[in-house]
């Protein structure tokens, strides 16, 4: 056998990131060219991919973290795949085009993933550094979670949006008793508009979870042993505290991308095509991307990124991501909301509202120059896929406005 007679090596291909977008992206990438590279996945955390958004569930008690496992290992093993579990990428070094982990140990790229995820916010509040006080974003932060409800009564949760009211359910069904505390005058406000936000809150009341709306939190109390006790708004109210949870938004994890001099602005700057506006080698997508100006929290669109990036990366690309048109749901057991686009109007829009509060139904369009904008529900939300598709297409809704408040069934009739 001579030299020429040796396949010739595949480029290399190294993820950092081992979570829901770098892996979809893998995957979407293994479907259409699973011969192109040799490839490497560095993990920060102990665990194979996992489905973050089911770490709800997790914390409720309704599913257990072996039932949220995406890839387990023997898949990476199944693709010829070399996983760095638990190691940290400190470093890209882009002139020798090398990532560096936290081990010393090195990777070398002809192509690099960057998909790091965020890191929850911790807002500057004094106490916060005290023991009983955490963020949710990892099966890490979610055992502890389970652990402090076993032994520890009172938990507050500050931030009243999606993750901090899964937060509020999951403790409370762990037996903890449970308040919110939250800016805004209603739970959900950048998702739901004032008559949903009052009903959420009304079933999470019936249910046995306090409120403390428009609060503002000023400081977290310890104990002699440093542990948290009690939480101080700034009226001078205290209410006592044994957990405290923040769930006060996200930050795009760019601090590895911003020292190897990619352009970042609240995320790391990409083209359509996913590749850092900086080098074209380098790619990023998942929340740690800033795309359009837009950085995403959600798995939707993150997904959406990955199917485009793939196509790149498998050098058969002609798509482009353009954006995306997000919605959201609430994980919480027997209650459904959903809500898409603006859904709080302004000038020029109109709404078409149904409302049966006995029933525990609300429903609310938005409209703008004869298209639909936005969609709020609650109670009912079997038609939340089609207005977000009716948004999507900006299809003209004059000729089914009749049937719009009743869905798509209703035009048929
Ligand atoms: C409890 C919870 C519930 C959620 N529920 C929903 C929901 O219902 N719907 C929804 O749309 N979204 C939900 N989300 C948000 C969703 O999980 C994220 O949008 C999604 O996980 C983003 O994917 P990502 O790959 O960008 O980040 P991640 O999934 O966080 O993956 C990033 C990974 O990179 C690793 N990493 C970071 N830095 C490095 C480094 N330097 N070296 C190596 N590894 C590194 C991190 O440890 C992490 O494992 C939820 C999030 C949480 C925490």
């Amino acid at each position: 056998m001579t030299r020429d007679d040796l396949p010739a090596p595949r480029p290399r291909l190294v993820l950092v990131g081992n979570g829901m977008a770098g892996m979809r992206t893998l995957e979407e990438l293994l479907k259409i060219a699973p011969e192109r590279y040799d490839i490497t996945v560095f993990g920060a955390e102990p665990h194979p991919n996992y489905n973050r958004i089911m770490l709800s569930p997790v914390l409720a008690g309704e599913q257990t973290i072996e039932q949220i496992v995406l890839h387990p290992l023997d898949w990476y093993a199944r693709h010829g795949i070399t996983l760095h579990l638990d190691r940290k990428v400190e470093r890209i070094d882009r002139v020798r085009r090398v990532v560096v982990a936290d081990d010393g140990s090195e990777a070398p790229y002809e192509r690099l993933l960057i998909a790091t995820g965020s890191t929850p916010f911790m807002p500057p509040i004094p106490g916060r550094a005290l023991d009983g006080v955490l963020a949710w974003r990892n099966i890490a932060d979610t055992q502890a979670m389970i652990e402090a409800a076993r032994t520890r009564h009172h938990a507050v949760v500050i931030g009243g949006g999606v993750l901090g009211l899964e937060a509020a359910n999951g403790l409370s069904q762990r037996g903890m008793s449970v308040s919110v505390v939250h800016l805004a005058a209603w739970p959900m406000d950048r998702q739901l508009d004032a008559a949903a936000g009052a009903l959420l809150q009304a079933e999470l009341e019936r249910r046995g979870l306090r409120f403390e709306l428009g609060a503002q939190t000023e400081a977290l109390l310890g104990d002699e042993q440093g542990r948290v006790r009690a939480v101080r708004f700034q009226d001078g109210r205290e209410i006592p505290a044994d957990l405290v949870v923040m769930a006060a938004g996200i930050r795009p994890n760019t601090a590895l991308a911003e020292a190897a001099g990619l352009r970042c602005e609240r995320g790391i700057v990409v083209h359509d095509t996913l590749q850092s506006v900086t080098d074209p080698r380098i790619y990023a997508v998942g929340e740690c991307a800033a795309h359009r100006g837009i950085a995403y929290g959600l798995v939707a669109p993150v997904f959406e990124q990955g199917r485009v990036c793939a196509t790149h990366l498998a050098e058969s690309g002609i798509g482009r991501y353009v954006g995306s048109q997000v919605s959201t749901q609430l994980k919480v057991s027997g209650i459904a909301l959903y809500s898409a686009g603006n859904f709080t109007g302004g000038d020029d829009h109109e709404e078409i509202v149904l409302k049966d509060p006995a029933a525990g139904v609300y429903r609310k369009l938005v409209l703008h120059r004869d298209k639909l904008v936005g969609a709020c529900l609650y109670g009912d939300t079997s038609e939340g896929a089609w207005y977000l598709q009716l948004i999507r297409e900006g299809r003209d809704v004059r000729g089914i406005r009749h049937a719009l408040m009743f869905g798509a069934a209703a035009l048929a009739s």
